[in-house]
């Protein structure tokens, strides 16, 4: 049966999936979006994301921003410890005033279970499935589901993140896309046995930094651990166990809170290893399937605003698809000529933020330290120019304006 051209079928319920499915329930389109976890991550998993300047208009839009600051980290500061010296102590609202005067820092579960709550009564949610073929013809996508029968829908959308399974099925291997940005992340969940509240704590030698936070919502604590590597490492990426090793081998020295917190992941359900790399294609778009969020654009995990631009790429897509009656040719380029700018200044954002992230050398982990130093001291002014000097590719977010495409607009 030819599907109507508004039926559109959404793999990945995460940030951008959901936001996907919302502006386009909203167009008068009938969204289904298939997760491949058996059940909605919500509140206890992910990591802090942050949402800058236009994502927070969209989400205000979206009449969940009320939602989204009653549910924020509340991680008001952050304690610095570098190997023998005494430690820096920063307000974090000192250090993001320069890059927008509008940021929530919210877990990324959190965020999902919002947006999973505000879309789940117009949107056909299918748990613990995902998608095995794609094959397109003039007037549909013959989808082949793992678990589920196959169905025809008019467009397919991938939004399932940086290893995206529907890129794979429709561009080719990720090896053609993904580009190393220097670094490995680890990050995974345990007891607050330090009793943080409103603080992270943060420990940086050269070459990587560790960092522990507490989450409100569950009594918790997050461990997130970022190191240099020039060389990608090779790993099995389904073995848990050899990344724990990998992990360990690169924070091996007795500092700080490192031996515990290593000795916690020993327990942990909900480890999680990646590199740090970006998605870079000159186009996200083939026929009637297209790419939205980590999928099609990922900035860089943990370094590069991913979750703000996931946002606003869903707000695009709805936006144009709608426009252009559901045509997916018009809909898609226009899609990517509105996007290309801003993809671009994200891309930024990564390798200049890891430099600060992640200081490599003795002299850049002090230089880091002074700064952070010296944020507390100055006139608010200053404090906002300085930090909006070291996030000057973040404070380039602020001056992104998008078309207006509320259905009223
Ligand atoms: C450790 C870490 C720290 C981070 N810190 C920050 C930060 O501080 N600030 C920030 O803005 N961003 C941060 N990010 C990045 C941020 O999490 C992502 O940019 C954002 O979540 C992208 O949203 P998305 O919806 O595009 O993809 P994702 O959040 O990756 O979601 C993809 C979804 O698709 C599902 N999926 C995957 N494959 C399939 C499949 N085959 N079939 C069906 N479903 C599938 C997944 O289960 C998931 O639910 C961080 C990321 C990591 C890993």
């Amino acid at each position: 049966m030819k599907p109507s051209n508004r039926e559109v079928l959404i793999s990945g319920a995460s940030i951008a999936g959901p936001t996907l499915a919302w502006w386009l329930s909203r167009a008068g389109f009938t969204p289904t979006v298939v997760e491949q976890t058996p059940a909605l991550r919500a509140g206890l998993g992910g990591h802090a994301v942050d949402l800058f300047g236009p994502a927070v208009d969209v989400a205000e839009q979206m009449g969940i921003l009320p939602k989204v600051l009653a549910a924020r980290t509340r991680t008001e500061r952050v304690t610095l410890e570098r190997p023998g010296r005494s430690p820096v102590e920063v307000d974090l609202g000192q250090l993001t005033a320069g890059i927008s005067t509008r940021h929530v820092e919210i877990m990324r579960g959190e965020l999902t279970s919002i947006l999973y709550q505000a879309t789940r009564d117009d949107v056909e949610y299918r748990f613990g499935d995902s998608i095995r073929t794609l094959d397109q013809d003039g007037d549909g996508v013959e989808v082949g589901f793992e678990l589920g029968p196959p169905r025809r829908f008019s467009l397919v959308v991938g939004a399932d993140g940086l290893h995206s399974g529907v890129r794979r099925l429709v561009f080719g291997e990720e090896a053609r896309f993904r580009h190393y940005l220097g670094g490995y992340l680890g990050v995974f969940s345990l007891p607050n046995y330090l009793g943080l509240d409103g603080r992270m704590l943060a420990y940086s030698a050269p070459g990587k930094t560790a960092a522990m936070y507490p989450v409100r919502q569950t009594g918790q604590a997050r461990a997130l651990f970022l190191f240099r590597t020039a060389e990608e490492l090779h790993y099995d990426h389904r073995d848990l166990d050899q990344q724990r090793r990998l992990l360990r081998e690169a924070f091996a020295e007795q500092a700080w809170e490192l031996p515990r917190l290593l000795s916690d992941l020993e327990h942990a359900s909900d480890f999680y290893f990646d590199s740090i790399s970006q998605i870079r294609m000159d186009s996200w778009s083939s026929g009637r399937a297209t790419l939205v969020g980590d999928a099609g654009y990922c900035p860089g995990p943990a370094v590069g605003g991913g979750t703000a631009l996931a946002v606003l790429g869903a707000y695009v897509l709805a936006g144009e698809l709608r426009a252009a009656g559901g045509d997916p040719a018009k809909a898609f380029r226009r899609y990517e000529t509105e996007l290309a700018e801003v993809v671009g200044r994200f891309r930024t954002i990564g390798p200049t933020v890891m430099k600060t992230l992640i200081p490599a050398t003795p002299l850049q982990v002090w230089l880091t330290t002074q700064v952070l130093r010296l944020v507390p001291r100055l006139p608010a002014t200053l404090q906002r120019r300085l930090s909006s000097f070291q996030g000057r590719p973040a404070r380039a977010l602020q001056a992104i304006t998008l078309r207006d495409y509320r259905p009223t607009a």
